[in-house]
C-alpha cells in the first residue's frame, strides 16, 4: 500500500457525485432544487439527448452575486444554512452544498448568473482542470441564473456506459420535472427535448389552476375519479387528491408523497397508505394519489440521505396514524350519493346548452366523441368519472320525474326530485346479474352479487366490533422462536394482543408462546401472523395484519353468503339492496375493489342515440 494522501479536489468531487449524480435526472433534480431555492417563479428546462448531451436549466430567481460564483462550484460552500440550528429544522431544499461541484466534476459545466448588482450584467463560470480552478468572465444575463451542463460523465466513462436509452433517461428527467411541479404550484415550469415542447405548466394560483395541473402532469382520469383530501389534526395537515380505488394502477407508478414540499419515497409512509386502501383494492394494485403533508420542520429530519429522498420522523408513529386515519376515513366515504364537492374540472368533454357534444380537445363531432368515450370507459373498466361528473344536473332536468313504474313498487306517490335516493328505484334484473334502476341522473347499473357482498362483509366486521373478537385456547400452546428484542415487543405491546383475541407470552428470553387465538383464524398459520407482527411493530409501531388476516376470512364468508348470479330478485328485494348501499361505506367496490355500479347519464344516452344534433 502507497502513503496516505490528500485527493486532489476534481477527484474528491467525483467520489461525492457518486452519491447524487446518478443520471440525467438526478442533475435536473439538484439544479432545479437550487432554482426553486433562489425564489425562482419561471424556470425553464432544455434537454438534449436525454439529458447526456446537454441540460439547460434557466430560471428567474435570486441570482449569484458574481464575488460568491467561485464558491457556488466549491464543495462543502452554501448559502442556505450557517449552523447546527439551522440544520435541524431546514426549510431550503439544498442544503449539502455539494451539487454544482459534483455536477462540475463530471460534465462540463457553466454557471451564467445576474444577481442584479450595480454596475454588473452578469458572469459566467467554469471550472476546469484537477483542482477545478474556476474562470469567471463577464456576460449578460438578466435576473437569474442558467446551468449549462454539457456531456455528462464525459470524463468517467464507467459511469458513461451506465446510461440508459435516451427515451429511458428523458423519462427519469421528465418524472424529476413532474415531481417538482406539482410541490411548487407557485412556480411555472417548461420543459424541452430536442427542441420539442413536452411540458408547459403555467404558475396555479386558484384551486381549479391546481386541479388543472394536477391533471396535465398526472392525466385527466386521475383527476376524473380522485377525492380530494383536506385534514388536518395539529400539528399535521395533510391535503391533496387520492383516486378512487376502482382508478388503481398495476403499478406504484402514480404516487407523489411531499414532506412540508418536498418529494419523498418513505416506507412508513408507503405503508400507511397501503392501510388505508387495504379494504377497497384489488388484490395487486396499487393506489394513485398525490399527497401534501405539512409540519413543523423540526419534526422530521431530512438530512439522512445524499438525495433526500428520504426522511426521518421524530413520532414516526404518530405521522402513520394520522396518514391512515385521514385516507380511510376518506374512503369509506365513498359511496353512492356522496357527490364529490369540487370545482369544475378541465373536462375533455363540453356540452353545450342546446344537447350538443364537442371535444374540446379535438373539436371532433359528437359521434365520434360517443364512440371514443365507449372505448376509454371500457378499457379502463372502472366507474367512470361520471359518476361524479358535474354536467349530470342537467340530465336531471330533462328527466323530469321518475318513470310511474318506480311509484308502483312501494314509492312514495309524489316523487320530487330531492326526494329520489342516490341510486334511484329499480326498473328491472338483466340476466340475473344487473340490477338496472332509475335516478335522477339517468340509468343506474348494479352488480347485484357485488354490491351485497359488500353490504355482507360491512355487516360482519360491524358485528365483530360489536361484540369483540371471540378467541379461544389452544390446546398445546405453540411456541415461537424469535429474537430477544421481539420479545419485548411483544411484551411491550401485550395490551394490542390481547385485544385481537391472542394471548402471547414470553416463554424464554429467545421464545414466545401462544395460548389463545381468535376462532376465526383457526385454520390460519398463525405463528407466521405473530411473527410479521412483530416485523410491524418493530418497523411502523402498529400492525393491521391480525384484522386485515380476519377481514379476509369475513370477506370470504360474505362472498359465499351473497346473492348469486342468476337469483330472481323482486322489485322490493332489489330497492331494499339499493337502499343498504347508499347507507354502506366503501358500498362503490366489491371487497376486491371492483366497482358495484355505475351510472349512465341522460346526456352519455343521448350521445349514443345522436339525439339532439
Ligand atoms: P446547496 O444547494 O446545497 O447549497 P449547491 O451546490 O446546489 O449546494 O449550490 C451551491 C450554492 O450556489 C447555493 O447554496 C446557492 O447559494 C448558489 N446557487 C446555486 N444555484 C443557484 C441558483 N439557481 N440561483 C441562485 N443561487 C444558486
Ligand atoms: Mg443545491
Amino acid at each position: 500500500m502507497s502513503r496516505i494522501h490528500l485527493l486532489n479536489s476534481r477527484l474528491a468531487n467525483q467520489i461525492a457525485a457518486g452519491e447524487v449524480v446518478e443520471r440525467p435526472a438526478s442533475v435536473a433534480k439538484e439544479v432545479l432544487e437550487n432554482s426553486l431555492d433562489a425564489g425562482a417563479t419561471r424556470v425553464e428546462v432544455d434537454v438534449e439527448s436525454g439529458g447526456s448531451k446537454l441540460i439547460r436549466i434557466r430560471d428567474n430567481g435570486s441570482g449569484i452575486p458574481s464575488d460568491d460564483m467561485t464558491l457556488a462550484l466549491a464543495r462543502h460552500a452554501t448559502s442556505k444554512i450557517a449552523s447546527l440550528e439551522d440544520l435541524e429544522r431546514v426549510g431550503s431544499l439544498g442544503f449539502r452544498g455539494e451539487a454544482l461541484a459534483s455536477i462540475g466534476s463530471v460534465s462540463k459545466l457553466t454557471l451564467t448568473s445576474n444577481a442584479n448588482e450595480v454596475g454588473s450584467e452578469g458572469c459566467s463560470a467554469v471550472c476546469e482542470g484537477r483542482d477545478m480552478e474556476v474562470q469567471l468572465k463577464p456576460a449578460s444575463h438578466p435576473q437569474g441564473t442558467t446551468v449549462e451542463v454539457r456531456d455528462l460523465f464525459f470524463n468517467t466513462p464507467a459511469r458513461r456506459k451506465f446510461l440508459r436509452k435516451e427515451k429511458t433517461e428523458f423519462n427519469h428527467l421528465e418524472e424529476v420535472v413532474k415531481r417538482l411541479a406539482l410541490s411548487r404550484f407557485d412556480v411555472g415550469f417548461s420543459l424541452r427535448h430536442n427542441g420539442k415542447v413536452v411540458h408547459n405548466l403555467k404558475a396555479a394560483a386558484a384551486q381549479t389552476e391546481r386541479q388543472r395541473r394536477v391533471a396535465a402532469v398526472c392525466g385527466p382520469a386521475f383527476m376524473e375519479q380522485a377525492i380530494a383530501i383536506e385534514s388536518e389534526v395539529p400539528p399535521y395537515r395533510l391535503t391533496g387528491w387520492v383516486g378512487l380505488p376502482t382508478f388503481s394502477r398495476s403499478q406504484a407508478d402514480l404516487q407523489y408523497f411531499f414532506v412540508n414540499g418536498r418529494v419523498i419515497r418513505d416506507r412508513l409512509i408507503a405503508h400507511a397508505v397501503k392501510q388505508a386502501y387495504r379494504d377497497v383494492l384489488y388484490h395487486g394494485r396499487h393506489p394513485a394519489f398525490v399527497l401534501y403533508l405539512e409540519l413543523d420542520p423540526a419534526q422530521v429530519d431530512v438530512n439522512v440521505h445524499p438525495t433526500k429522498h428520504e426522511v426521518r420522523f421524530r413520532d414516526g408513529r404518530a405521522v402513520h396514524n394520522f396518514i391512515f386515519s385521514s385516507l380511510h376515513r376518506a374512503l369509506a366515504d365513498v359511496r353512492p350519493g356522496q357527490e364529490l364537492e369540487r370545482d369544475p374540472l378541465p373536462q375533455h368533454m363540453l356540452s353545450t346548452p342546446d344537447g350538443m357534444a364537442i371535444d374540446t380537445a379535438t373539436g371532433e363531432i359528437r359521434s365520434q366523441s360517443a364512440l371514443a368515450w365507449g372505448a376509454s370507459s371500457a378499457s379502463r373498466g372502472a366507474v367512470s368519472g361520471r359518476t361524479y361528473s358535474h354536467n349530470a344536473t342537467t340530465a336531471a332536468q330533462v328527466s323530469g320525474q321518475m318513470s310511474g313504474y318506480a311509484r308502483l313498487h312501494g314509492m312514495p306517490a309524489a316523487v320530487s326530485e330531492e326526494e329520489v335516493p342516490p341510486l334511484g328505484y329499480a326498473l328491472a334484473q338483466l340476466k340475473g346479474i344487473y340490477i338496472l334502476a332509475e335516478n335522477t341522473h339517468g340509468l343506474v347499473v348494479v352488480d347485484m352479487h357485488a354490491a351485497h357482498e359488500r353490504i355482507t362483509y360491512e355487516r360482519l366486521k360491524a358485528a365483530r366490533a360489536d361484540t369483540g373478537i371471540l378467541s379461544q385456547p389452544l390446546l398445546v400452546p405453540q411456541s415461537v422462536a424469535v429474537s430477544q428484542r421481539e420479545v419485548g415487543i411483544a411484551s411491550q405491546h401485550s395490551e394490542l394482543f390481547e385485544r385481537l383475541g391472542l394471548a402471547v407470552e414470553a416463554g424464554g428470553e429467545e421464545s414466545l408462546v401462544i395460548r389463545q387465538i381468535p376462532v376465526l383464524l383457526r385454520d390460519s398459520d398463525v405463528e407466521q401472523l405473530v411473527r410479521d407482527m412483530l416485523a410491524d411493530l418493530i418497523e411502523f409501531g402498529s400492525s393491521e395484519r391480525i384484522e386485515a388476516h380476519m377481514d379476509e376470512i369475513l370477506s370470504t364468508m360474505a362472498c359465499h353468503g351473497s346473492v348469486r348470479a342468476n337469483r330472481r330478485l323482486t322489485i322490493p328485494e332489489m330497492n331494499a339492496l339499493l337502499r343498504d348501499m347508499e347507507e354502506t361505506e366503501r358500498s362503490g367496490q366489491c371487497n376486491h375493489g371492483r366497482p358495484t355500479w355505475t351510472q349512465m347519464g341522460l346526456e352519455e344516452l343521448d350521445k349514443l342515440f345522436l339525439r339532439g344534433r
